[in-house]
């Protein structure tokens, strides 16, 4: 099953699991998430790569402690990270 990371929409209004982003395995007849299952907060689909979907210690994880990425809005509440 794929494997999809979100994130909260506004670091201000998250908690730790979505601030930082997180992984959650879906079939892709699930619809995607809209709030933090923990704190309800509105969170955002960061889409991946093909390849890039199956380690916390992937190109993702490790750009993104490293600080490098970008968003660009794709759709109505939904980015790509473009790095
Ligand atoms: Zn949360």
């Amino acid at each position: 099953m794929p494997l999809y990371v979100y994130e909260a929409k506004d670091p201000r209004h998250s908690c730790s699991k979505c601030r930082g982003g997180f992984e959650v395995t879906q079939r892709l007849s699930d619809e995607k998430l809209v709030s933090c299952p923990d704190c309800r907060s509105e969170i955002y689909r960061v889409i991946q790569a093909p390849g890039l979907t199956h380690s916390k210690t992937d190109l993702h994880y490790r750009a993104k402690r490293a600080g490098f990425h970008t968003l660009k809005k794709v759709n109505k509440g939904e980015y790509e990270k473009i790095y």
